[in-house]
């Protein structure tokens, strides 16, 4: 199964893919969160990256859409994966269509999560994320047990620099123009499932899994 999670940065995305990639056995792709490693570790993507994150902006088609090709070929993908924050433009849509096609695939789903636009800012400046295994954590709704230790494996705690408030406007409006046409696509292919994420996560993950277990 191939499900894309579609929504607004701070909808809740990263922490559903969690929890669904675990209950559905597939795994995750996050071009955010390869990014970031990729930064982390110095290499030539991470580097080329980063000015792009740092200003709320898309780093170039060409350059995701190539690292999310490699991912998708990997025999860890044979059977469905769960994609996040991928695709984010048309263009991109259209290649990984295409990847898929070629190999005899399709996009199941497309889960659009929507939240209000002021909540979306309030959730992105209380966010922390593992610097080792990126589980988000926010300070007020979902604070790790000990302060700034991820519960998970240890990690150090940090907030991105794009979730100031400054960067975070710029990538809610790269997200209006750019990946809100994406849902009159799957729309249209009658693949778009709209789900309320302002509810608890919990009970977000649960309507999630309704619908794909449903549609299996
Ligand atoms: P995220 O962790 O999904 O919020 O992504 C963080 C940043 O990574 C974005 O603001 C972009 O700069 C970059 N990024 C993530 N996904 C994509 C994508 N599909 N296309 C281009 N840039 C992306």
């Amino acid at each position: 199964m191939y499900v894309i999670l579609l929504g607004a940065p701070g909808a809740g995305k990263g922490t559903q893919a969690d929890i669904l990639s675990t209950e559905m056995h597939l795994p995750h792709i996050a071009p955010g969160d390869l990014f970031r490693r990729a930064l982390e570790e110095k290499t030539e993507l991470g580097l080329l990256a980063k000015k792009y994150m740092e200003e709320g902006k898309l780093v170039p088609n060409e350059i995701t859409s190539r690292m999310i090709l490699e991912r998708i070929n990997q025999p860890a993908c044979t059977f469905g994966c769960l994609f996040d924050g991928f695709p984010r433009t048309l263009e991109q849509a259209e290649v990984l269509d295409k990847a898929l096609v070629d190999q005899g695939k399709n996009i199941d789903k497309a889960i659009y999560i929507y939240v209000p636009d002021e909540e979306l800012v309030k959730r992105l400046s209380g966010r922390w994320i593992c610097q080792s295994c990126q589980t988000p954590y926010h300070l007020i709704s979902s604070p790790p047990k000990v302060p700034g230790k991820c519960d998970k494996c240890g990690g150090k705690l940090y907030q991105r620099p794009d979730d100031r408030e400054e960067t975070v406007r710029e990538r809610l409006k790269v997200f209006f123009s750019q990946t809100m046409p994406l849902l009159e696509r799957y729309r249209k292919q009658d693949k778009l499932i709209e789900i309320n994420g302002n509810l608890g996560i919990q009970e977000v993950a649960k309507e999630i899994l309704s619908v794909l277990k449903g549609s299996k």
